[in-house]
């Protein structure tokens, strides 16, 4: 395979490609009486009920998230309401207890990989969409995508990366599993170890279930689609009618296939600027009750990206609905207490100290040393993503080591663990195992043995020095936290690891 450039994108030239995309029956078959689970005016509604509401009733349903209860809709709407001082200082706290009930002071980091800006979709927020002309359009070949993972897992020390994708037939599905494939092959030698990616998770257009099935079968970690927005109206505003993201349906049920197809780490999310905030986190609120409901397991994830500005797209910059960064950690906190067993994830959209706050408010999931140029990790040229027009534009360009060391000083251990899915902690087992507290068993020690792995393989002298009081400590907690066979066995595994194997897992 090779590389190509051209100026538009050439999807006109595939409309049957198009045309048998979307599986009417694989929207109809989940919905109930014809209805979906997002019903507009009873959100509404509840927002309107719930707008004043006494202090006792918001303790209560603080304690109800601190026993890792996913909160009624009702009670999320409450939440969002809150504006007293006092109380939302109580919120944030608990938000913060509430991540360390569940994930304790681990923080995963990954990175995203974009594959290509072809895209036969016209989202008005997105520098991809098919009518800007600017874009210089292009998708990564194999040897280019080995030459990223290249850098990201020689160079950088990623091991979980996220794969993005247009929607467009040269990116399709025997495209994503080549590509999955070819990242998971590569294996650099690094000072001590080697380097390699672990978890691929994928970020792509809602897909049917037997190319869902596909997916799973190459071994990815979560599936990612965000809906934008949770508002019908607003939705049909942002995607042009006609084109296969303009069905808002086939969208909102692509975690419900995914889950037919065995997929069971699912990651939700909202674009919150395209319509009001607190409809959005309810939307979201309403999903994972209606996946808890009907496959017994709640998103994986929630991701809150905002929109930013993008190369020729109208409705990235005014909608009207803009979120304040006060809005966004509002956002944040309510999410955290409302679906309390899921990972959060936000991105380098966003600058260093929001970041930093959002970490506070019980935050799981951050990228580092992210770049959004379609090949841009390898690429010499350090204006590229510029010329390129790219998606939109980073808050936040610090490095992997910057951030590891910032975690670190803040007390927070960087956890490069991909275990879980590879030994059948996902799903169901792993909602019962977050809820319950048990998970972080095995995560802590992941956490430690990883986190040996990255400062003896890639952390500069400064990151060094910042970690290892931190993984001294986390060694000390764990020793008062487990048996002592298993402290045994980790201390063998740890000894094993700083010798130079790599990859022990729990
Ligand atoms: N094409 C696939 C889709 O739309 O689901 C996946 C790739 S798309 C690039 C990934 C996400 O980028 C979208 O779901 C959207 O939330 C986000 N995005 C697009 N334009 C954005 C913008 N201007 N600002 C922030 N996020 C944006
Ligand atoms: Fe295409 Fe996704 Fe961008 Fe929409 S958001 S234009 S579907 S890449």
């Amino acid at each position: 395979m090779t590389s190509e450039t051209q100026p538009t994108c050439n999807c006109d030239s595939k409309p049957s490609w198009i045309k048998d995309r979307i599986r009417p029956d694989e929207i109809s078959r989940y919905m109930d009486g014809g209805a979906d689970f997002i019903p507009d005016a009873e959100i509404h509604e509840k927002l309107k009920r719930n707008a004043v509401t006494d202090p006792g009733r918001i303790r209560a349903i603080l304690d109800k998230s601190l026993a890792i209860e996913t909160l009624s809709p009702d009670e999320t709407a409450a939440l969002l309401w809150v504006n007293d001082p006092e109380l939302l200082g109580l919120m944030r706290q608990r938000a913060l207890e509430v991540k360390k009930k569940v994930y304790d002071n681990r923080i995963v980091t990954f990175a995203p990989l974009y594959m290509g800006n072809r895209c036969v979709n016209n989202c008005l927020y997105c520098g991809f969409r098919r009518d800007n002309k600017d874009a210089i359009r292009r998708v990564l070949s194999t040897d280019e995508i080995r030459q990223e993972t290249q850098i990201l897992a020689g160079k950088i020390g990623h091991k979980r990366l996220i794969a993005v994708y247009g929607e467009h037939p040269e990116t399709g599905v025997d495209y994503m599993v080549n590509s999955i494939r070819t990242i998971y092959s590569v294996r650099e030698k690094v000072r001590v170890g080697w380097g390699n990616i672990r978890r691929v998770n994928v970020n792509a257009a809602p897909m049917p279930v037997d190319e869902l099935k596909l997916l799973k079968d190459v071994g990815i970690g979560t599936y990612q689609v965000f809906q934008e927005t949770y508002h019908k109206e607003a939705y049909a505003k942002a995607h042009p009618a006609g084109t296969l993201k303009g069905d808002y349906r086939w969208r909102l049920y692509s975690m419900h296939r995914a889950l037919e197809a065995g997929i069971d780490d699912v990651g939700i999310g909202a674009l919150f600027g395209l319509y009001d905030w607190r409809f959005e986190v309810m939307g979201l609120q309403y999903h994972a009750l209606e996946l808890e409901k009907r496959f017994n397991v709640g998103p994986h994830t929630v991701s809150f990206p905002r929109l930013e500005p993008a190369s020729n797209a109208p409705m990235a910059d005014k909608t009207g609905y803009e979120v304040s960064d006060d809005e966004l950690k509002h956002i944040i906190t309510v999410i955290r207490l409302s679906i309390p067993h899921a990972g959060m994830i936000l991105t380098a959209r966003e600058n260093p100290d929001l970041r930093r706050d959002a970490i506070r408010l019980g935050l799981t999931q951050t990228d580092a040393s992210t770049q959004i140029g379609i090949g841009a990790y390898s690429s010499a040229d350090p204006d590229l993503q510029e010329k390129e027009k790219q998606q939109f534009i980073l808050g936040d360009t610090r490095s992997l080591d910057e951030v590891i060391r910032e975690l670190a000083t803040m007390g927070y251990i960087t956890s490069f663990c991909t275990a879980g899915y590879r030994c059948g902690r996902t799903g169901e087992c792993i909602m019962d195992l977050l809820k319950s507290g048990a998970e972080g068993k095995f995560c802590k020690l992941n956490a430690v043995l990883t986190f040996r792995e990255w400062l003896d393989d890639f952390a500069s002298d400064a990151t060094r020095a910042a970690g290892e009081p931190l993984i001294e400590r986390e060694l000390q907690d764990t020793r008062n936290k487990i048996t002592p066979a298993a402290f045994d066995k980790l201390m063998e595994y740890y000894r094993r690891t700083a010798a130079g194997e790599r990859d022990l897992y729990f």
